[in-house]
């Protein structure tokens, strides 16, 4: 199975924010939405950053209540690792589990077209492996 297809049923909304907006401002997003991550877009509508409730927690350790105020510039994660329509389900099980984050954006020619988080893995590795399964059955019901 290839991300596009994952995409397919999931649909192309991304919840996004500025790096001017406030720490607080994306946790209510985040909680409002019941999402766990949040993808930060630069002035022409690329990627720059992306914070998840992990980030929120360790500026909240850091710098206590006044994490809230922070800038998301000042807590985003930079280097974002990106992947395509093309990237199969299991070579992004293998970046998710490799670079331990469980969202990954889905970039076509510079412009953020999906995201992929690790509910949207789980629930399609399951159908993968629920479908070889029934074929083996089948296969050795035959046999
Ligand atoms: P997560 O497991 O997605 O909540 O994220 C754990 C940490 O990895 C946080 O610091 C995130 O900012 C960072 N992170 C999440 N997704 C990515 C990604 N695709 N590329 C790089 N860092 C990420």
């Amino acid at each position: 199975m290839i991300i596009g297809q994952i995409l397919k049923s999931k649909g192309r909304g991304v919840m996004t924010a500025r790096p001017e907006d406030t720490i607080q401002e994306i946790a209510l997003r985040l909680s409002s939405r019941k999402i766990g991550a949040i993808l930060i877009l630069g002035d022409s509508e690329n990627v720059v950053g992306i914070i998840s409730e992990r980030d929120i927690i360790r500026l909240i350790a850091e710098h206590g209540a006044a994490a809230l105020t922070m800038l998301a510039r000042d807590g985003m994660t930079r280097d974002v690792v990106s992947c395509t329509r093309e990237h199969t389900l299991d070579e992004i099980m293998e970046t998710m589990t490799k670079g331990r984050f469980r969202h990954i954006p889905v970039v076509e020619n510079g412009t953020l077209i999906g995201i992929i988080s690790i509910g949207d893995v789980v629930k399609h590795h399951t159908a993968e492996v629920e479908l070889e399964v029934s074929a083996m059955r089948g296969y050795l019901a035959t046999g």
